[in-house]
């Protein structure tokens, strides 16, 4: 029988720890197979083989993740940058994936006279992320007592355990049903690629390693952008190529009907609607708009 050793440790490959179940583990998946990998993930499983690709693929509670990689048990992990940080991991981040957005954050209950995180350099705070704490209000030059918690934060200050909290928080809901406001942001987070140095020393992964990002790249692209062609006369193109910059000059072909033109070009999805109003008021019709699978810049 082969061992899950020699599976995973297969020669020259590549070995990736992803979260095993929690808030990054979907998300993470689905970007893995959207660059082309093709492995099985269902259930329970420690570790899948990439098939089309030199990678394994491990499956690890997140707070190891940094570790992991750190200690070269793997070269790369997927993992909140909230976790490297918190562990202060000497990985190098290699990419931003754009998903498991949360930031870091000092709150006080609603009704504190607290307003800035210099109020708070002797006072009691509770953290599930006693380090990241520490160096925050250390670089502040206070060392407030840091009580470490591992769930429910939220309520330390309720219970009188705390006078504040630094805790992670996405849309601040759990915060506000905790009557707690937030007062500092300590540092963005998101799900990011990384890596140890002994990887990326050794060229033949580091090539592989330079073939994930690129398509992870090109994945992300993608979806900040989306596809658009439109129909205008001819004598609107100036008026409609000075509303999109785009990717680089649109393409424009002559219609059959002589004075229109078809243009096509990318827009950026984050000012979609604007650019619409704008192409419509410079004359453009018929505006077709599909989402992009892949973007090679
Ligand atoms: P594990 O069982 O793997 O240790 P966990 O319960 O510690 O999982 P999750 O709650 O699944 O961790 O969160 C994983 C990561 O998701 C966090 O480290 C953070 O980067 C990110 N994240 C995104 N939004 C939030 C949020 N609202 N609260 C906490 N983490 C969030
Ligand atoms: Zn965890």
């Amino acid at each position: 029988m082969t061992s899950a050793r020699s599976l995973i440790n297969g020669s020259g490959r590549l070995k990736l720890a992803v979260q095993r179940s929690g808030r990054l583990t979907d998300h993470t998946i689905s970007v893995l197979h959207q660059i082309g990998l093709s492995f099985e993930s269902y259930g329970q499983r420690l570790f899948s083989q990439t098939r089309n690709f030199p990678l394994s693929i491990l499956y690890a509670r997140d707070d190891d993740i940094p570790d992991y990689v750190l200690l070269e048990s793997v070269d790369l992990g997927i993992v909140g940058r909230n976790l490297v940080h918190e562990q202060q991991a000497d990985v190098v981040e290699l990419f931003a994936l754009g998903f498991g957005y949360c930031q870091l954050v000092v709150a006080v209950p609603n009704d504190s006279p607290y307003q800035k995180p210099e109020d708070l350099l002797s006072a009691r705070i509770a953290t599930s992320y006693p380090e990241s704490a520490r160096l925050f209000f250390e670089s502040l030059g206070g060392s407030p007592e840091i009580v470490k918690i591992s769930g429910s934060v939220e309520v330390a200050p309720a219970l009188g355990v705390a006078d504040a909290i630094v805790e992670l928080t996405a849309t601040g809901s759990s915060l506000q049903l905790n009557d707690l406001r937030s007062i500092h942001t300590i540092l963005e987070s998101e799900a990011v690629l990384i890596a140890n140095k002994a990887a990326l020393a050794d060229p033949v992964k580091k090539e592989n390693i330079d073939r994930l990002v690129m398509r992870m790249r090109a994945v992300n692209d993608a979806s900040k952008f989306k596809y658009i062609m439109m129909n205008a006369p001819e004598d609107c193109l100036a008026a409609i190529r000075a509303v999109l910059p785009g990717l680089k000059a649109p393409t424009v072909i002559p219609l059959a009907d002589s004075g229109f033109i078809a243009i096509h070009t990318a827009i950026r999805e984050d000012e979609f609607w604007e650019k619409i109003e704008e192409l419509r008021a410079a004359g453009a019709t018929e505006i077709l708009v599909s989402a992009l699978d892949k973007l090679l810049l």
